[in-house]
């Protein structure tokens, strides 16, 4: 098994920026990917901005991390989410 090909888990985290969460796009998810650029590239392709945010203020609206399944619990995946809304 190569360990460098195996896809993991990151975890998009939403913040309150400005106050307001967007509506559209969910507060919390996975995003499967082979390594961070990638998942910042899927996010991207999904409409996720991060250059959004409140400068000074509030900080960036998203943020991505590894995901940590006993820290982070059961996190619905982005695109199956995004599906979802779209129904
Ligand atoms: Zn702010």
């Amino acid at each position: 098994m190569n360990r460098l090909t195996e896809p993991k888990l990151f975890l998009l985290d939403q913040n309150n920026a400005g106050g307001y969460f967007l509506p559209n796009l969910p507060e919390r998810a996975t995003i499967t990917a082979k390594d961070i650029n990638e998942a910042i590239k899927i996010a991207e392709m999904y409409g996720i901005d991060f250059d959004d945010g409140c400068e000074g203020c509030c900080g960036d609206r998203w943020y991505l991390s590894e995901y940590e399944p006993e820290i982070h619990g059961v996190v619905p995946d982005l695109i199956d989410e995004l599906l979802k809304a779209v129904k």
